[in-house]
């Protein structure tokens, strides 16, 4: 392997890798450097995250623009505000000794007339967001006619965030002689699209096995009910008393829930999504990075800039609907050569979605139990040994030594150790000392899509929900259409939608209990060929074909379908609230259900610190 002399960089650039402490290239900066450095080319660039990519287009970039010139020659376009500034910052820190560099930043959220003012001081380099970039090429505040290198970073990332149109519309005024150098973490159809309708020749370099996620990290599952998820969070978090982590979710209204219950329940957690503000998600960011927060939760789109090298965990709350985001979430952790571990939570419905990303990631998951009580009390009390053997007296003790060893006079050492630890350690066994086994067996799963031809084990189940759905066959639905078209219209994951079973002019399908409220929220005034469509929680848990006789002749028709339709709906949306379900769904999953150890250790314990985002859990704090 070369070092960074070999690879032909400038003496401007060697001294502030030097500063850096960067010993040698890594595999991507190895292959990228030469290539761009030597030749007029473009690149298409495949590496995980975390392999450092920046550095990969960032040194030949600053090595071949002309810093003397005022003019803007190198773009670089990233999706989200995070990663662009991240850039930015690493840009001007690699830029360091060139005399004369000015790099801007150009994302959403921050004053516009601002950017551009720093821009016409004469940015070098511009490192943007596509739709803040393409504002200000609409209101023509930036000038791109002349760029020689433009980057696609993360690009199958800003494809998947519906930037496409974006990038399209940038590239169009830049001109057509330039370099583009894509890199990206995988490489869907998409962005294999753009570098052939967008570059030229490109030369195509691959660090490891497509597709491949880092080898630092290894792989867990965990098979629960859909109910227990947040419980066995808990347990996996209470299991990993030095656990800093991001915690994922599939929705931003699940993110928020999930991270204020654990707040409550006295965790050091933090939430992160887009509904967020600016302002507060520059706070959370900020606690994380201080360790004043140790479990994150994140959309996968807010946590995409996340760059934070020594996450311990990254923990999967709810698979993500594309299967391929889970090599982006699992790349948080494992990062800059430390190991890290990748825990899913899984449902009995989604569990074979393990193989589909076993064969993305190219590595196999280990199944595990979620520890029970005793197991979490014992690593708990053994971690505060430690800690406590660790520690380094404070002196100013010494004063009070007095008074309290006269308050243990007669009190043996071994006596005095055990009062001492169950200071720590009742809390924790008071709360898991009754606690239940949260595995479920994966004998238990039955092969959900075995009876989509009629018949068979079609109910709902406990982590099932099961939909009457007022269209079949007669309007030109079989099960795969009516399955696709369910996941289109609610933007459903490829295997959100099973047990489809299509009858002449009704059908019957399930989802996991979580999708429950926006499935029937969705259907509250969707209409298919004009016709309102109307979906009902089946009342049906057991057999195939019966349905319930409330529902009739399945459909009516002419003008007084509207209204029967509506009223249907209504009923059907109270019917739903009050029976069955009320242990799962994302409603009933976030009900508190009994205090957690660390809440009750706020009230014994005398912390008083508010639970605010940022505040530790008493003797929780992780350094
Ligand atoms: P990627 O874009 O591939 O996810 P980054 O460019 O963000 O990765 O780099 C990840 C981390 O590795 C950063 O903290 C970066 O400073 C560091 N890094 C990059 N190149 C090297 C190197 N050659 N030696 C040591 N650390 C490096
Ligand atoms: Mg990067």
């Amino acid at each position: 392997m070369n070092t960074f002399q070999d690879l032909g960089l400038n003496e401007d650039l060697l001294r502030a890798i030097t500063d850096l402490g960067f010993e040698k290239p890594s595999e991507v900066q190895d292959k990228a450097i030469p290539i761009l450095l030597e030749s007029e080319t473009d690149l298409v660039a495949l590496a995980q995250t975390g392999t450092g990519k920046t550095a990969a287009f960032g040194f030949p970039m600053l090595h071949k623009i002309d810093v003397n010139s005022r003019t803007t020659q190198g773009l670089i376009l990233s999706p989200t505000r995070e990663l662009c500034l991240q850039i930015t910052n690493e840009m001007k820190l690699y830029g360091k000794y060139c005399k004369g560099l000015n790099v801007v930043a150009v994302y959403g959220g921050s004053s516009i007339t601002d950017q551009a003012r720093d821009i016409k001081k004469g940015a070098q380099i511009i490192v943007a967001t596509p739709g803040r970039m393409k504002d200000m090429i609409n209101r023509r505040l930036v000038d791109i006619s002349k760029i020689e290198y433009a980057v696609l970073d993360e690009a199958d990332e800003m494809l998947n965030m519906g930037f496409k149109e974006d990038i399209t519309d940038i590239l169009s005024f830049t001109p057509k002689e330039k370099n583009t150098w894509l890199f990206s973490a995988t490489m869907p159809r998409e962005v294999a699209a753009i570098a052939k309708n967008f570059m030229r020749s490109p030369q195509e370099i691959t660090v490891g096995n497509k597709n491949e996620s880092t080898s630092q990290v290894s792989h867990e599952y965990y098979l629960v009910n859909s109910r227990d998820r947040y419980d066995a969070l808990k347990r996996l978090a209470d299991a990993n008393p030095d656990i800093f982590s991001v915690v994922f979710c599939r929705t931003k209204n699940d993110t928020q829930k999930v991270a204020e219950r654990l707040i409550e329940d006295g965790y050091s957690a933090g939430a992160l999504h887009g509904d967020l503000s600016q302002n507060q998600r520059d706070l959370v960011m900020k606690s994380f990075r201080n360790n004043q927060i140790q479990m994150l939760v994140a959309t996968d789109v807010a946590a995409r800039g996340i760059d934070v090298d020594d996450i311990t965990h990254v923990i999967n709350y709810q698979l993500p609907d594309e299967i391929e985001t889970y090599t982006h979430r699992s790349g948080r952790t494992g990062r800059a050569g430390k190991t890290g571990v990748s825990m899913v939570i899984v449902s009995k419905s989604e569990v074979r979605k393990i193989k589909s990303i076993e064969r993305i990631i190219n590595k196999a998951f280990e199944k595990k139990d979620i520890p029970n009580g005793m197991a979490i009390c014992e690593v708990q009390l053994m971690s505060l040994a430690n800690k406590i053997h660790h520690t380094e007296v404070n002196h100013e003790i010494d004063k009070y030594l007095t008074s309290i060893n006269e308050l243990f006079e007669d009190t043996s050492k071994d006596e005095l150790i055990k009062k001492f630890f169950s200071v720590e350690f009742s809390r924790f066994f008071n709360y898991y000392q009754k606690s239940k086994n949260l595995n479920v067996s994966e004998g238990d799963v039955r092969d959900r899509d075995s009876g989509r031809d009629g018949g068979r084990d079609f109910g709902g189940s406990a982590d099932s929900t099961r939909y009457f759905i007022n269209v079949g066959s007669k309007d030109g639905f079989d099960w795969m259409q009516l399955k696709d078209f369910l996941k289109e219209v609610l933007e459903l994951g490829r295997d959100d939608v099973f047990k489809v079973e299509v009858k002449d002019s009704f059908s019957f399908f399930n989802t996991e209990n979580e999708l429950k409220d926006k499935i029937l929220a969705f259907f509250t005034d969707y209409k298919h060929n004009g016709r309102f469509v109307n979906v009902e929680v089946s009342e049906n848990r057991g057999g195939g074909g019966r349905r319930n006789d409330r529902r009739g002749g399945g459909r009516s028709s002419g003008g007084g379908e509207r209204r029967g339709g509506g009223e249907r709906r209504s009923s059907s949306r109270s019917d739903s609230g009050s029976r069955g379900d009320r242990r799962s769904g994302s409603g009933g999953d976030f009900k508190s259900n009994g205090s957690s150890p660390n809440r009750s250790a706020r009230r014994s314990g005398g912390d008083t610190k508010t639970s605010d985002s940022g505040a530790s859990r008493p003797r929780r704090s992780r350094r």
